[in-house]
């Protein structure tokens, strides 16, 4: 799970770019940390990136495919 220390840096929202799951190699169009949804592992993707390739973690045998969902947005200004 991702870590901060500072609340000010952070801050709650409910944008859409969070519900969707994302496979792997995906372009990413919002940059942030990504999480797998299965197995908690996290990535953190600049902006016109893609998540990584099927091969950047194994899951065990039965738990399926590398799930990603946005954990935190990166905003730009
Ligand atoms: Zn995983």
């Amino acid at each position: 799970m991702a870590l901060y220390k500072y609340g000010s840096s952070l801050q709650p929202s409910q944008h859409s770019a969070f519900d969707s799951i994302h496979s792997s190699g995906e372009e990413a169009i919002h940059p942030g940390i990504y999480r797998c949804v299965v197995c908690g592992d996290e990535v953190v993707i600049a902006k016109g990136h893609t998540l990584p390739s099927p091969d950047h973690h194994q899951h065990k045998p039965g738990l399926g495919p590398i799930k990603w969902m946005l954990a935190v947005f990166a905003q730009s200004n």
